[in-house]
């Protein structure tokens, strides 16, 4: 019997068995962290500790992260940090990001991005100098991340913090996709906000982190999304997943040991991307530019990604088309059409995204598979057109 073959890391990824393990010992803690007995402070170190491992992750101090339910809360409350008058104070974010940007308000201005997915900094200099001259204490905010969930394209985030800071705009940056799978320094980076989500990289899913640049909060005063008890000092009321926080920090220490193996993924990419772009009309996005070693986004001409995911789903292996995060609904891409990629070739498109888990077999398997269904379509559309 043919075992099951799970490429679709970038939706989720498997979580580590220490992990798993960690989380049932925290679910024995039965303290509520913000508790001044020995059961409460036995949960806040648990909490501590994660957050030094967090920190460790994205090369930042323990107190400049901020923990929450995942990379869709981090990413809303980066936008909203500047308070809900988003009219007032401009956020501009890449065309390419993920709906849990875009669609945080409707006054969010695009910022167009080139046939290979990389944001056009001219484009973002002209936008930013509308407002730079402004007056009256306005912010402006830049969004860009820093890989794509669905080509694994990675920006350039120096430069785009260079353009930002040339007109005083703040930056945050999405590293839901790529924690985990590049190295990152977010005072390198020199960004303002950067977004994490634990069950990108082997943690369980449901939470995060937003973490802050050092000193930021000494400067401007930022709005928390959520109110109550003054959890995360002050930013994110709400008891903390005590369990889940526990989970996210062991797998931050896991996702930074396991940094080179990622890297080495690129090789099994690459062999999937050699044996199958010798087909006539095989597209492989963003394949000339920097990107995610584990991330391939290809079509298959003339076979709608829907109805190659079935037939993958039938054959046991699962895979994306586009961006799973949208509820497993297939919809036009707006990542590809921002890239210029047309309807009729963005449908036929699916994302293989390969993990900690991943073997050559597992890619052996694939490429066999989609040279079936390949096959198969074709032939099935030929006695079509002959009837
Ligand atoms: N940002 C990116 C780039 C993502 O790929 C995702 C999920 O796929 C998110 C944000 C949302 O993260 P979460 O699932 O933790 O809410």
């Amino acid at each position: 019997m043919e075992t099951f073959v799970y490429l679709d890391h970038n939706a989720t990824t498997e979580i580590y068995p220490a992990v798993k393990k960690a989380i049932l010992h925290a679910l024995d803690v039965t303290g509520n962290a913000s508790s001044v007995h020995g059961a409460g402070r036995a949960a806040r170190k648990l909490i501590e500790d994660s957050r030094e491992s967090v920190a460790a992750l994205v090369a930042t101090k323990p107190e400049n992260v901020i923990f929450n339910s995942g990379g869709t809360e981090s990413n809303n409350m980066a936008i909203r940090f500047f308070g809900n008058r988003i009219r007032k104070n401009r956020i501009l974010a890449s065309a390419v990001e993920h709906d849990s940007v875009l669609k945080v308000s409707p006054n969010i201005e695009l910022i167009p991005v080139d046939n290979d997915g990389i944001v056009n900094l001219k484009a973002l200099d002209e936008m930013l100098a509308l407002s730079s001259s402004s007056k009256g204490g306005n912010k402006t905010l830049v969004s860009v991340m820093l890989a794509n969930n669905e080509t694994g394209v990675i920006q350039p985030i120096k430069e785009v913090v260079s353009v930002a800071r040339h007109h005083g705009a703040l930056v945050h940056c999405d590293a839901v996709q790529a924690a985990g799978k590049v190295p990152i320094d977010i005072n390198s980076l020199g960004v303002d906000f950067l977004s994490l989500s634990a069950h990108k990289i082997g943690g369980p899913a449901g939470v995060g982190a937003l973490v802050i640049k050092e000193g930021l909060t000494k400067i401007i005063k930022l709005s928390p999304i959520l109110y109550g008890g003054g959890q995360e000092r002050g930013h994110r009321a709400g008891s903390e997943n005590i369990s889940g926080i526990m989970g996210f920090g062991l797998a931050a220490k896991h996702a930074l040991e396991n940094l080179p193996k990622i890297k080495n993924l690129a090789t099994l990419r690459d062999q999937v991307e050699e044996k199958l772009s010798i087909h006539k009309d095989v597209r492989i996005f963003g394949a000339g530019v920097s990107r995610l070693a584990n991330t391939c986004n290809l079509t298959m001409p003339g076979v709608a990604a829907d109805r190659q995911l079935i037939a993958f789903d039938l054959a046991g292996i699962s895979l994306s088309a586009g961006s799973a995060c949208s509820s497993g609904k297939v919809k036009p891409s707006h990542v590809l059409a921002a890239m210029g990629i047309v309807d009729e070739v963005s449908s036929t498109a699916i994302r293989i995204s390969l993990g900690w888990t991943t073997k050559n077999q597992d890619i052996d398997r694939f490429i066999k598979v989609w040279n079936e269904i390949f096959k198969r379509s074709k032939s099935s559309l030929k006695k079509l057109e002959a009837a």
